[in-house]
């Protein structure tokens, strides 16, 4: 899932790597602020921090 990563909007087009160049936030109109989330990876580092700190 692409989000920005200044005001979270969520990118819900086709495939964004198409687009990236050009693509300006709808919300926040920043360019180049897109990154490419994967909830399982964030969800295993949460629980790694988590751990952590315990
Ligand atoms: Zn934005």
């Amino acid at each position: 899932m692409w989000m920005c990563s200044i005001c979270g909007y969520e990118y819900d087009g086709e495939d964004f790597l198409s687009v990236e160049d050009d693509y300006v936030c709808p919300l926040c109109e920043s360019k180049n602020s897109y990154r490419d989330r994967d909830m399982n990876s964030e969800i295993e580092m949460a629980v790694r921090e988590f751990k952590n700190n315990e």
